[in-house]
């Protein structure tokens, strides 16, 4: 049955609230939505000025100046998207999805904000507000879990694996440890996925349907 306008502008309504709930700034909702300035401003913002503001995130800029924590959130938030468009997720719904599914995988305030998580998927992907792809997901020759790189940046160097570091540095670094305790992570068998695993719920398509 083919899908009416109403029910199509009611599924942008929807996601909408969901993106201006997780923190998003208004452009990053008119690219995910569609929706219009004024509309989203009379809807989910006590007026212009309530909205989130100051510079949009740039992320190849800002991902070679990120520190190790910054680096590994944002492959785990990248890997969890990945792994919800393989499931058959829309780029919106899997954003909002893994980005839920990240967040709660912290234990701590994150470090990658939802307008950063779409910056991420644009620069990624090469859609919405960019054209061209300026990441890709390595796979860890190592670990075997998936980074965040430069496209294009060779896969047989371990020392791109932000992962791997981790391991190296957890045991004398009191900040590493403190954002990734043994607590916060579930308790799971040594499988293909490498590290990453750990970070990643079970019930990550659940999450872009709630
Ligand atoms: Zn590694």
């Amino acid at each position: 049955m083919e899908t009416s306008y109403a029910d199509r502008h009611i599924k942008s309504l929807s996601l909408a609230k969901t993106c201006a709930e997780l923190g998003a700034r208004i452009k990053t909702i008119m690219y995910i939505t569609g929706l219009g300035h004024h509309e989203l401003v009379r809807l989910f913002f006590v007026d212009e000025h309530s909205a989130p503001r100051g510079r949009p995130p740039a992320s190849p800029e800002w991902f070679h100046q990120a520190n190790l924590i910054e680096k590994v959130e944002a492959s785990i938030f990248c890997s969890i998207f990945e792994r919800m468009s393989a499931l058959g997720y829309g780029p919106a719904e899997a954003l909002v999805g893994a980005y839920k599914t990240y967040r709660e995988q912290c234990s701590h305030p994150p470090r990658i904000s939802f307008d950063r998580a779409f910056d991420l998927v644009c620069h990624s992907k090469g859609i919405w507000a960019q054209q061209a792809q300026h990441f890709s997901l390595n796979v860890c020759r190592v670990c075997h879990s998936q980074y965040l790189a430069a496209f294009g940046e060779s896969t047989s160097c371990e020392h791109g694996c932000p992962f791997c570091k981790l391991l190296k540095r957890y045991p004398s670094d009191k900040r590493v440890q403190t954002t990734f305790s043994p607590h916060s992570t579930p308790q799971i068998s040594p499988t293909d996925f490498g590290l990453l695993a750990a970070f990643i719920a079970d019930d990550a398509a659940g999450a872009a349907k709630s």
